[in-house]
This record gives C-alpha cells, structure tokens and sequence, in this order.
C-alpha cells in the first residue's frame, strides 16, 4: 500500500495532484503499452544485464564523485561535485536514451523520435540510435538549430534526420508539440524519447528511474569517502527536472537530506524573461501531464527564456510540482549573469568547465549559509563543450580573461 509518505508516483501516474496522461485517444494504445511493460521490463534480469554494461562500459559509469577542495574552502562545506560531465556524449541524458532503446526494442519498435532543445537529448538519442541500429528521428526548433550547431552536426553524423520546425517559438516546446504529432501518425511502430521527466504516464516516472543511477552511486560513493550514505544537501539544475530527480531519487525518503532544484531565472523573474516554471507558473496542462507551467491570464503558454538552451522549457517534470508543494524539496532561480558566473568561477578554481544548465546549480552555493560540517552534492549536469560560443563571446565582451 502507498502510505502518504511517498514520494513515487501512484497507480494512475499521479505526484498528488500532478501528472497523469492527458493524452489523444489515438495514443492511448502506445501509453498503455509502455505503463503496462515498463516495469516488468526494467526488473527484468537480461535487461538489467544489458543495461548495467552498457553504462559500465558505454557510458563510463559510475561516474566519479569528486571532492572539489577549492570550492569547499570558498563556500566553507564539503562539497562533491557528481561527474555527469564525464559520461559518454557529455551529459547525464545518455542513461535515459539508453534505457529507453533498449526498452523500445523489447516492444518491438523500428522508428525512434525524440525532441529536443539545446540537442543533447537529440545527440543522446541518435547515439543510443546509431549503436542499435535503429531509424532516428529528431524534431528541433529552427531557432536551436541555429544555436546549436555543433550538435546538429554530431546528429547528422550519428544518422538521424533532424526536422526543423517551424511553428511557434522554434524552441523545445515547439519541438515536442511537432514530435507528439509525429507519434500521433506513426503510432503502431514507433516509440518516443522523451528527454526529460515529463510528459505523459509513465515518462516522468520511467525517466527519472532511468536517472536515479546519479543518486544511487552517490550514496556508496559518499559512504566509501566519508562514511555516511546521506550529504546535507543535494543540489541539481532543473529544467524539464530529470538530472534533478535522478540527484534526488533516493535521498526523498530521508527528510534530513536537503533537496535543492535550481531554475533559471533568466534576465530576472520580473523581467518576462525567464523560465522559473516552479516559482511564476501556476499548475496547468502541457505535454500529456497536469505540472507547474508558465502562462498567461488566459492560460495561453508563455514564452520561456534563459541563456541555456537546456533550461529553456516553460513546464516542470510533475514530481517537482508535487516535491515543491509539499515543501519536500525547495526551488530557487539563478541569472543568466549568476550562472556565467559560476562558469567562470569553476573553470578557474578546479580546472573543469561546466554547461551553462550545471552552472545554475553550481551558483545555488553562494546562496546558502552551510555549516561548516555540512556535506554538498552539486550534480554536474554537463559539460561546458556545447556552451563554447556563448562563454568565447561573453568573455569578448568582458574583460574577465585579459
Ligand atoms: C538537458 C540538460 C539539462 C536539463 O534537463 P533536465 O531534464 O532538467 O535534467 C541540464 N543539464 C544539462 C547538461 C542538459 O544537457
């Protein structure tokens, strides 16, 4: 029996009043499929085999967790940094790509789409794609591709197609409205992707199973280095929410673990230009999921923004929802100009330079007074490599590297 003490999704797909599967009935069949086979096939034995050494030896995992002794000293705590950056295809996306093409195989499916935004799920997807042999399809923005290049190419080069799309924003909403048309007229053998912990039941619950690896390790890792399972802090980015769930996943039973989601507060939550869902959203209908979501009087979506293409996403994984409103984890929102900052301030002080997502988390330090005992986790997201562009020109425009 589910007691109310949990923080897993129920039977019906719901975190409380969030979630769900508010889904056309034309996909009703391919939901109910995946909600009646994830399970099994996840606890199945060939597919955990198959699963753990292609991220043992595919992937890198486990990934390292990493004492950050300059970074300690500047925030005065001991911080761990967990190593996503260091996976294959740089970002903690891998595991859930793989996860889901292994289990897209089991159902028989030929034809993958996937959305994506900043293009490190579409990347992701095309390698998981590439390695299995299967047709990838990935939609993306007009407006990221035009961003994102790098990694339209690392795309095009894995095989995929990549579709641009033209409606809206040209963003990651966008995206994903063209890729759930897609599935809408390929139902029968296709599967859908979804890089993030959203969408309908059972994505956000499969996803951030998929994820929970990053907090599962930490807790040996932690255990091996300072002989206790549970930090007093974890912290991780969110912008659909799933590297923040996989962070958090199995510290949520234990109250006296501090879970901390960071948003991007873009230009400034009054600005207009943002995209802090769980702090100017109110709950709505996106995507399949009843969720936090920025909009207007009407209900209309706004327009999220933020400087990282990969927080850019006017929803919120519906655990988040739910973890914010019980007061269970707490979410704060971090500048564009914060977060450049923290780039730069990691690149300087440990010699590793993080995606502009990680960097949101990575700023989030200077904005607690920890104790001096106390233990932080910041889950490095990603690496900075996609994100080159962007620092070479805001260190053109300052005068920080001179
Ligand atoms: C995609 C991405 C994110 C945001 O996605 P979540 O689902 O919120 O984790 C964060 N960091 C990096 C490096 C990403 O590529």
């Amino acid at each position: 029996m589910e007691t109310n003490k949990t923080y897993s999704v129920n039977e019906n797909g719901y975190y409380g009043v969030y979630g769900g599967a508010y889904i056309p009935e034309i996909l009703y069949n391919n939901v109910e499929e995946l909600k009646n086979n994830y399970l099994n096939i996840m606890n199945d034995d060939s597919f955990k085999k198959e699963f753990d050494d292609l991220l043992k030896n595919y992937v890198g995992r486990p990934t390292p967790l990493y004492h950050a002794k300059n970074i300690s000293e500047q925030f005065k705590a001991t911080v761990f940094l967990k190593r996503e950056d260091l996976n294959h295809t740089g970002a903690h996306k891998i595991n859930n790509a793989l996860g889901q093409i292994l289990l897209a195989k089991r159902l028989g499916k030929k034809r993958i789409i996937a959305e994506t935004g900043a293009g490190q799920h579409g990347v992701a997807t095309a390698t998981a794609c590439a390695l299995m042999g299967l047709e990838c399809i990935v939609y993306m923005g007009e407006a990221d591709i035009k961003r994102q290049a790098p990694n339209v190419s690392r795309m095009h080069m894995l095989g995929a197609k990549v579709i641009a799309v033209t409606s809206g924003s040209k963003t990651l909403k966008d995206a994903t409205n063209e890729a759930i048309r897609d599935w809408i007229n390929h139902a029968e053998h296709t599967h859908y992707i979804i890089g993030s912990v959203v969408g309908p039941h059972p994505y956000p619950d499969m996803v951030a199973r998929f994820q929970s690896i990053i907090s599962k390790e930490i807790k040996y890792q932690l255990n091996n280095t300072i002989g206790k399972e549970d930090p007093d802090y974890v912290i991780a980015c969110v912008g659909g929410g799933s590297n923040a769930a996989g962070a958090f996943y199995h510290f949520m039973e234990n109250e006296s673990v501090q879970l901390i989601g960071v948003e991007a507060a873009g230009k400034g939550i009054d600005t207009g230009h943002s995209a802090a869902t769980l702090t100017i959203g109110k709950p709505g209908i996106i995507h399949g999921s009843k969720t936090y979501l920025m909009q207007n009087e009407d209900g209309q979506i706004t327009e999220p923004y933020s400087i990282s293409a990969g927080l850019d996403y006017p929803g919120v994984g519906p655990i988040h929802s739910f973890l914010h409103d019980v007061k269970r984890a707490q979410y704060i929102s971090i500048t564009d100009d914060e977060a450049m900052q923290a780039v730069l301030n990691l690149t300087r002080k440990e010699g590793i330079i993080p995606a502009l997502e990680s960097a949101h988390a990575l700023a989030a330090l200077a904005k607690f007074n920890f104790r001096s005992t106390d233990t932080v986790v910041v889950n490095l997201s990603g690496r900075g490599d996609k994100d080159l562009n962007t620092y070479i020109n805001f260190l053109n425009e300052s005068n920080y590297a001179k």
